[in-house]
């Protein structure tokens, strides 16, 4: 049995490995281990489940073969791992969106793509991230795109700068600015290309495309 907040059909807002603007089937688990100053999906943040689904019944609802499953945080309940294979068996393409606080089980793969945020000083989370040697150990054998959300600020700037120093040529990242319009992209672009301009090589930059067409 897992804890679901809601199943939904939408269009993929955000850089992943399902395509932006994609409609997919949009699992949103419930509950989550951080509490991000900016989060954008209170209401799953909690463990109170309105939907406890036997696996079985959540992939049933899955409508689509491209399935995204978010949260919350689909991590600290150990049966998404059994989500996920069962989804793969069941021909879907998995894509899922993980905090980047939890690590996956040694030894656990998966055909399935990993958009996986480290979270940044605006976050207020970032004491609750791994190193960035534990990280790059954690996902280094898996599929991934590293998330960072941030404003402008310095130090959120100073901190995509970081990140990219020390994970360049690993992974790699979709820039997501707070703004859901993307207007602070330039500002971020303007600072990387000041500092170390190859690094921009390895990034996508994201705008929230559902929020900008006023889907969920
Ligand atoms: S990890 Fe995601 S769901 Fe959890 S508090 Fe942060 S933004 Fe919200």
């Amino acid at each position: 049995m897992i804890a679901i907040h809601s199943i939904f059909e939408s269009i993929s807002g955000e850089v992943g490995f399902i395509s932006q603007g994609s409609w997919c089937t949009i699992v949103r688990l419930q509950g989550c281990n951080l509490r991000c100053r900016w989060c954008d999906t209170k209401e799953s943040q909690s463990i109170e489940a309105k939907y406890i689904l036997s696996i079985d019944d959540v992939v049933a609802r899955c409508k689509n073969s491209k399935v995204l499953l978010t949260g919350g945080e689909p991590l600290i309940q150990k049966e998404t791992l059994e989500l996920i294979d069962y989804l793969i068996e069941k021909k879907h393409f998995v894509q899922v969106e993980t905090n980047g606080s939890i690590s996956l089980p040694k030894g656990y793969l998966s055909d399935c793509g990993w958009v996986v945020d480290y979270k940044g000083p605006s976050s207020g989370m970032m004491d609750r991230m791994p190193s960035f040697e534990e990280f790059i150990d954690n996902w280094i054998e898996h599929r991934v795109i590293v998330k960072l959300v941030v404003d402008n600020s310095e130090e959120d700037l100073e901190f995509v700068f970081q990140v990219l120093s020390k994970m360049h040529g690993l992974f790699q990242f979709a820039i997501s600015p707070l703004d859901a319009k993307g207007e602070k992209i330039l500002d971020i672009v303007n600072f990387i290309r000041e500092r170390d301009e190859k690094l921009l090589d390895e990034l996508i930059f994201s705008i929230q495309m559902h929020k900008v067409v006023g889907l969920l």
